[in-house]
């Protein structure tokens, strides 16, 4: 499905730069991938905020990472609540 964040293909979600994007699957990893896509838990980003040295990918991205994390899971809760982003994510990411 669409993403749930106000994200755009023409924009990078993290830096706004304007031109081509990547769709980021947010929670990714051991089967979670169609987890993301199935409940929009995406943003588009441009190439160097996806897999350059400081994008989400990279190896200096743990900070872009975890804001994503929070930022998608607040909307995810804001729309069907914690208890449902528990249910599905198994993590809390806003502390
Ligand atoms: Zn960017
Ligand atoms: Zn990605």
């Amino acid at each position: 499905m669409e993403s749930i964040l106000n994200t755009s293909k023409n924009q990078c979600y993290s830096c706004h730069t304007s031109g081509n994007t990547e769709l980021h699957h947010i929670i990714y990893g051991s089967g979670m991938r169609k987890i993301s896509d199935d409940n929009g838990l995406t943003c588009y980003l441009c190439a160097e905020c996806h897999r350059g040295t400081d994008g989400v990918h990279g190896k200096n991205g743990d900070g872009l990472n975890r804001i994503l994390k929070k930022e998608v899971q607040e909307a995810y809760e804001a729309i069907h609540g914690h208890e449902a982003w528990m249910k599905l994510i198994g993590r809390d990411y806003i502390d």
